[in-house]
């Protein structure tokens, strides 16, 4: 952290000068699935009043977009599973119509989606992530421990139906689906969704060694050029993502999303606010500023001051590696309670 001499700065720009316009919100650290490189398969998760409730969440929110942040994800755990979920949503969901946001977007693992892909869209969404690492029903249920293949497909085709643009987020995991990115591609463009390919990073003990599973995106590029020529694209998202086309499909993109081959920090405009109230400025790193007590104890002004030292402190760059003697720089949260 920087001395608290350093200046207050009551908008979102960050030490290094970043405008800070994204902010990703874990709305629980529960989940209905268990996926291998985020969960180990027996999880301890947090006492409900350790959670920030809705309102907290809503009023962080708000205080997060009278400040300049003009775009939030809905994370988790997954985040259909919180029951209030929707309400959240339609509330930060009206600083749509007033100007303040750009837009509300939504990470899930698709398996409530059918149930909810109307209401998100009332909510103001219009477009979402679904998680989603094999097209083979044996190969999905293991790599989630249990899931029901099914079940996600016709999450992803009822958000379609009710006008969500969806993109597809794929682990690249070595020996498990590194044969499937060219028939994962060609899915998504026969259905009109992105794709988005993410090399796995050290989050959390899953009880898994994630390093023999790391599989660097070059070698998912080499196998889709090999039929399908890829151009880079000036497209981008707000987030990490470099987007690319690839011949014959021009209509979806493809992005590569690559922490640990390819460190994308520079640009980084991002926060998160984990469901226990607690501001990561980077994914990387364990520094963090604590707003729920913040709020718990002081209320809006608090976290208005707590925010100023979280923009202070955002570290320049995340710290993993991969190396031949494994990974590095592993942080001790797991992805579901930092949001993805
Ligand atoms: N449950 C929702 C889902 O799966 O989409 C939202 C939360 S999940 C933590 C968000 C994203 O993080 C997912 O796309 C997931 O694949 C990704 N993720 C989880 N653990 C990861 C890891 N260790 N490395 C890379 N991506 C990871
Ligand atoms: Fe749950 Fe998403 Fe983590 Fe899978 S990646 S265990 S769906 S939070």
């Amino acid at each position: 952290m920087r001395s608290a001499a350093a200046p207050i700065n009551h908008s979102m720009t960050d030490g290094f000068g970043r405008r800070i316009e994204y902010l990703r919100i874990s709305v629980t650290d529960r989940c209905d699935l268990r996926c291998r490189y985020c969960m180990a398969e027996k999880m301890t998760f947090l006492p409900r009043n350790e959670v920030l409730s809705l309102e907290e969440i809503a009023i962080i929110a708000d205080r997060f977009i009278a400040r300049g942040v003009r775009k939030i994800r809905l994370s988790g755990g997954e985040p259909l599973v919180r029951r209030d979920f929707m309400e959240l949503a339609r509330r930060i969901g009206r600083h749509l119509d007033g100007g303040g946001l750009d837009e509300l977007t939504l990470t899930t693992n698709g398996t409530h989606l059918a149930e909810h892909a109307e209401a998100l869209f009332d909510a103001g969404m219009r477009r979402i992530n679904v998680s989603l690492d094999s097209l083979d029903p044996e190969r999905f249920a293991f790599i989630t421990r249990g899931g029901d293949l099914d079940k996600v497909l016709g999450g992803i085709a009822a958000a379609k139906a009710a006008g969500l643009r969806v993109k597809i987020n794929m682990v690249a995991l070595k020996g498990f689906n590194d044969d499937a990115f060219l028939p994962m591609l060609r899915w998504c463009a026969n259905h009109g969704h992105d794709l988005t390919l993410i090399e796995t990073m050290p989050l959390g003990d899953t009880g898994e060694d994630r390093t023999d599973r790391y599989l660097p995106l070059g070698e998912a590029v080499t196998q889709i050029e090999a039929s399908h020529p890829l151009s880079p694209l000036t497209y981008r998202s707000g987030g990490p993502a470099r987007y690319f086309s690839a011949q014959g499909m021009e209509h979806i993109r493809l992005g590569l999303i690559t922490p640990l081959s390819n460190n994308f920090c520079a640009g980084c405009n991002r926060m998160r606010l984990t469901c226990e109230g607690k501001i990561f400025m980077c994914l990387g790193h364990e520094d963090h500023v604590d707003l729920k007590t913040a709020y718990r104890t002081g209320g809006g002004e608090a976290v208005d001051d707590a925010l100023d030292r979280a923009l202070i402190a955002k570290p320049l760059a995340h710290g993993f590696a991969i190396g031949p003697d494994g990974t590095y720089g592993q942080t001790r949260r797991h992805m579901n309670v930092t949001g993805g």
